[in-house]
């Protein structure tokens, strides 16, 4: 079993444990590997709810340095970051997937870039537009993302319709669209095993879209140990709700 997606306390809002005490649970777990993907920080801090560029050195190191002293369990090092030309343009993205150690990028796209000079994001936008067009944004996000080779997978690709009313036919053309692009881009989609848990932008409607044979990865998307030990209890029958695929 391998324990794929796993936060850190530097992010602000997991619980504020060494990243040695994931790395013991998921021993006691049996876990054969662990994922390391906190959410990555950008150049000057510009959002919040991740940790500070001037940590990121920092959690390279102590992860490769557990990396070294763990031989019972594969320690992974990956970053879950959201896709933005503006920094792509700057160059950030290339610079990340330079920095020796960091084996993923994980495209989990918690908001969007939706105009330019200056750059402005989708948090900006009142709460009825987002209700309407968020999920276009973050798709078209994705999809840009995923043309650019730099992400591994795409986390919770479901997640795009957390404010939506209604299922239309355009929610089901935008998801086929991610689903095969993935899919030619030889990415794998995460079956996100928090959404249903916390009941978070689960949208059963889009894994029914999903062929059989496509690519899936189970992530985990723990904030805190305790996330760690209840989806592996729960995981199979929360990876039920996806749908047999
Ligand atoms: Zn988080
Ligand atoms: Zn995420």
């Amino acid at each position: 079993m391998k324990i794929f997606h796993v936060h850190t306390y530097r992010c602000g809002h997991a619980e504020n444990v060494p990243d040695e005490a994931y790395v013991k649970a998921a021993t006691e777990l049996g876990a054969s590997d662990i994922w390391f993907t906190d959410h990555a920080p950008f150049p000057g801090d510009p959002f919040g709810s991740r940790m500070r560029y001037k940590e990121l050195d920092e959690y390279i190191s102590t992860l490769s340095a557990l990396k070294k002293k763990y031989s019972s369990i594969n320690i992974h090092i990956g970053l879950e970051t959201e896709y933005f030309p503006y920094f792509d343009k700057a160059g950030y993205y290339a610079e990340l997937r330079s920095i020796p150690g960091l084996e993923l990028l994980l495209l989990g796209q918690h908001m969007a870039q939706i105009s330019s000079d200056p750059p402005a994001y989708s948090f900006s936008m009142s709460r009825e537009e987002l209700e309407e067009t968020e999920y276009r944004h973050l798709a078209k996000a994705i999809m840009q993302g995923i043309g650019t080779g730099y992400f591994g997978a795409v986390a919770h690709p479901d997640r795009i319709f957390r404010r939506i009313r209604e299922w239309t036919d355009d929610m089901a053309e935008v998801s086929r669209e991610i689903i095969t692009a993935a899919a030619e881009a030889g990415l794998p989609l995460e079956r996100n095993l928090s959404s249903p848990d916390t009941n978070y932008g689960f949208t059963p409607e889009f894994w029914k879209l999903v062929p059989a044979g496509t690519e899936l990865i189970t992530g985990y998307d723990a904030h805190c140990i305790s996330d760690m030990i209840s989806r592996t209890e729960k995981r199979e029958d929360l990876l039920a709700l996806f749908g047999c695929m």
